[in-house]
């Protein structure tokens, strides 16, 4: 039985998955849209010559353009492309005249290789008061700091790589524009998740994640009126990629934003409140974090290459997870954990056999 009233038509739309795929983090299922979509473009390439075949497909590439910055509440024109997030990130930063060994304040939740490009480039790292034990960012906390000192810029991980929290985003653009503080978001995890519409200066993101878009696309839009002076350029290369991430915020659109965010909500519950005692792993967000990335703490004693164990004999069986090692998210501790990020099309059953067979594991 699907967990989602949106559960049939979303595996209608895409091919049989040979495996229960709960790995939506890491990439998730493209559609049998999108993939022809993609297809469809790179045999028009080798027919019409490729820079004819972008040009044939310009509306397309505007109509997927205005989809995708709506979604993330920008203008068609503050978007440019690139292959990742990560080179997004690092096209932001080579940009961006910040003084010399700029101070960014970064969220607990932050992505370690954000931190490597921070460090290398020798900013001044803070982490941001937290105001539960899950990690959210205190916003009241904040705007205290800030009326005695500013950072050159805020940057949050709106979902981190390593736990479902949500961060308030939102409400950390309103307190840091209160006194002048750009605000950067890494929206990797969050686009096509939840809400991303945040009024944030800078934001970026990757289109294989919850959107289902292709592998290879990743996106950096800057607000004509960002507090950050800045502006990135678009690499052109993967026009087909670009073409498939819009068939992909199409069907989104579609479906309806909201609704879809609304059931991922719902389905993280749902594998909360499943995998929630099984054994002596741990679900580390509470159950009504509204997003369906659920990690689990692994049992006690248990290093990083039991863990890679575990995955692999999930793989095994049919499942499709994360070893998430604590690389992704350093700042938070050494503790590895299971990845478990179903999208709409989980059914109960994969659920099922999941806490089935880490029932079985550790002790
Ligand atoms: C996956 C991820 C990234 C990197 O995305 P790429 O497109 O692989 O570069 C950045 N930040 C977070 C939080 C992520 O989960």
């Amino acid at each position: 039985m699907y967990c989602s009233e949106l559960g049939d038509q979303w595996h209608a739309a895409r091919v049989e998955p040979s495996l229960a795929h709960l790995d939506a983090a890491s990439a998730g299922r493209s559609s049998r849209a999108v993939i022809a979509t993609i297809t469809r473009h790179l045999e028009r390439e080798a027919e019409r010559g490729s820079y004819v075949a972008a040009a044939d497909e310009e509306d397309a590439l505007v109509a997927g353009r205005r989809a995708l910055a709506s979604l993330i509440g920008h203008t068609p024109e503050e978007l440019s492309f690139r292959d990742s997030a990560r080179t997004s990130l690092r096209a932001l930063l080579n940009s961006w005249a910040l003084p010399m060994s700029p101070t960014v304040w970064v969220a607990k939740n932050e992505f370690g290789p954000n931190l490597a490009e921070f460090e290398r480039r020798d900013f001044a790292v803070r982490v941001l008061p937290e105001a539960d034990v899950y990690g959210h960012v205190d916003v009241d906390s904040l705007e205290n700091m800030l009326q005695f000192e500013q950072p050159d810029f805020i940057h949050v991980c709106h979902i981190g790589s390593a736990s479902g929290v949500v961060q308030p985003v939102a409400q950390i653009v309103e307190v840091a524009h209160s006194v002048g503080v750009p605000v950067v978001v890494d929206m990797a995890q969050s686009v096509g998740h939840v809400p991303t519409v945040t009024g944030a200066d800078v934001v970026y993101g990757t289109s294989r994640k919850w959107l289902t878009g292709p592998r290879g696309v990743g996106f950096v839009a800057v607000r004509s009126d960002s507090l950050a002076k800045v502006e990135v350029e678009s690499s052109d290369s993967f026009i087909a990629g670009q073409l498939g991430l819009g068939t992909a915020v199409t069907e989104l659109l579609e479906i309806g934003q909201q609704k879809v965010f609304r059931e991922l909500a719902a389905i993280g519950k749902a594998t909360r409140e499943r995998l929630r005692g099984v054994g002596s792993w741990e679900v580390v967000e509470a159950n009504d974090e509204p997003s369906a990335l659920v990690t689990l703490a692994t049992p006690p004693g248990w290093g990083v290459a039991d863990l890679e164990a575990a995955r692999a004999k999930l793989l095994e069986t049919g499942i499709l997870v994360t070893a998430a090692d604590s690389w992704r998210a350093p700042l938070a501790g050494d503790q590895p954990h299971l990845r478990v990020s179903p999208h709409l099309d989980v059914r109960s059953e994969q659920l099922d056999a999941l806490a089935t067979t880490i029932r079985t594991m550790g002790y």
